[in-house]
């Protein structure tokens, strides 16, 4: 009894562990970014897991169109296999970030692994745009003091959300997907969508549909954009949001020491 009464509470424990390890805006384990200034009328759009031909190219298509900025935490192997997509997020506007080079878990991976997957996703993604990024997103937003003291040791800044996952890569509907985003965006939102699936290489590998059509994260897009423009929102990348949070904080001070 005594035993099972033990059980139940290590599962508990493992359990609220688990959740404090993926949960978007815990700062337990470190300082993240979770959101811009609230004081912003603006968010961020980001994209994970790709590149992953067509689909990242037919969301450039958009982002273009509506002359909307977004922010790309690729995937290092697929950055790899589709130089020219990746050129085009970064000759087009947009910011790019490291999603580790196999979408691993990097909670369960020795500091030196971490280490070499960041860093060999940094050199595939600028030798390909030229870029060094200095923002990175841990795969399925898991982290501990581990992961974030590593990032921040090669001088990364972790992004994370604020707007709940869609769960977009269910392929819900276009329609739901955009409502569950912005159902829930605010002054200084982050927003997460999947052009790819955990970086893997859909189009060079032939994968059935199920694994890798985001042809919903593309008519998603165009609607959350055209919803929140309504709204009167500005779209900015993550390295914009950090600055005019910067600059948020900077009169916050001037104001407060008047
Ligand atoms: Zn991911």
């Amino acid at each position: 009894m005594r035993f099972l009464a033990l059980a139940i509470l290590l599962a508990i424990g493992c359990y609220f562990g688990y959740e404090a390890v993926e949960a978007p805006d815990n700062q337990l384990f470190g300082k993240t970014l979770v959101a811009g200034a609230p004081t912003e009328r603006e968010v961020a759009l980001t994209f994970d897991d790709g590149p992953n031909p067509p689909y990242t190219d037919r969301i450039l298509d958009v982002l273009r169109a509506e002359r909307v900025p977004a922010t790309f935490f690729v995937v290092g192997r697929a950055a790899a296999a589709y130089p020219a997509t990746l050129r085009r997020i970064a000759r087009e506007g947009n910011a790019l970030g490291n999603h580790t080079w196999d979408h691993s878990h990097m909670t369960l991976e020795s500091p030196a692994a971490m280490g070499s997957e960041l860093q060999r996703t940094d050199a595939t993604i600028a030798r390909i745009t030229g870029i060094h990024t200095h923002l990175m997103r841990p795969p399925f937003g898991a982290r501990d003091f581990a992961v974030i003291g590593e990032a921040q040791k090669l001088g990364y800044r972790v992004v994370m959300w604020s707007v709940p996952l869609p769960k977009d890569w269910e392929q819900p509907g276009d329609a739901t997907i955009a409502k569950r985003v912005v159902d829930n965006v605010a002054d200084g939102s982050i927003i997460v969508l999947h052009d790819g699936n955990e970086g893997i290489l859909c189009a060079r590998d032939h994968r059935p549909a199920h694994d890798c059509d985001r042809n919903q994260d593309v008519a998603a897009t165009r609607e959350i954009v055209d919803t929140l423009r309504a709204r009167g929102f500005r779209f900015v990348t993550i390295p914009q949001l950090i600055a005019d949070a910067d600059r948020a904080d900077e009169h916050a001070k001037r104001m407060a020491a008047r």
